[in-house]
């Protein structure tokens, strides 16, 4: 009797936590957004892993090693970006798969809100770097209207596979346009080279472009249509 009772009361018990556990579950789900990224939901623009879950997040701004030395994104951790940008990174991220299974596409950066753009572009104003950032005063840049994306490819361990420089490298060494001079001059390996055109191929599937000077950052639109299409940035 006496096992029974305490049969009774376990049970009881383990009801409760799990009771608890779903409860919490249920709270976590529905705020586990940051609150950037549920602003940025508000706004219409999408959680690129909604979209496709394949797709690997790891934002360089939400750690003090991106070439401003500072954690600029505090609380922002999902990589947001224009649905039909988000369309196209899945179309990116297909072409990626069939062109070399085991690789996807990983995210650095994506949509960026105005007062982030304001925070990096402070960080840098006073600077040499001030010509990598794009001054809100002037509308900013395509990252802050989710049609701008910064990426590299990684193996099926989730490692950065080699672009010849590290993403954020500020040089030559990143310029695409460059490619060839540095690989006769035996600055960048064949192989970083080779790892480009896959990354650039794989994006022009989504019908994105590479930036002239920065292999990682590939744009859907330019600044001329965004700006003919009376879009305003993200708040
Ligand atoms: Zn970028």
């Amino acid at each position: 009797m006496k096992h029974i009772r305490l049969a009774m009361i376990m049970i009881g018990v383990c009801l409760t936590l799990n009771g608890a556990y779903a409860q919490d579950k249920g709270k976590g789900e529905a705020t586990s957004l940051s609150k950037t990224a549920q602003a940025m939901a508000a706004q219409g623009y999408v959680n690129i892993v909604d979209v496709d879950p394949s797709i690997r997040v790891s934002l360089m701004y939400t750690r003090a090693d991106n070439f401003t030395g500072k954690v600029l994104y505090t609380d922002l951790r999902e990589a947001f970006l224009h649905p039909d940008a988000a369309a196209a990174l899945h179309k990116a991220q297909v072409e990626l798969q069939h062109l070399h299974p085991g690789y996807s596409l990983k995210v650095y950066d994506a949509a960026r809100p105005m007062s982030i753009q304001q925070k990096m572009w402070d960080v840098v104003k006073a600077t040499s770097k001030r010509i990598y950032v794009s001054n809100p005063a002037n509308g900013g840049g395509l990252h802050n209207y989710g049609f701008a994306v910064d990426i590299t490819i990684c193996d099926e361990h989730g490692d950065s596979i080699p672009m010849g420089t590290k993403i954020d490298y500020m040089g030559k060494l990143a310029h695409p346009e460059h490619e060839a001079t540095f690989l006769s001059q035996g600055k960048i390996s064949k192989e970083a080279v080779q790892n480009r055109e896959l990354l650039r191929k794989a994006m022009a599937a989504g019908g994105f472009k590479v930036l002239k000077t920065e292999w990682w950052h590939f744009n859907l639109k330019t600044r001329a249509q965004v700006k003919n299409e009376g879009r305003k940035p993200i708040r």
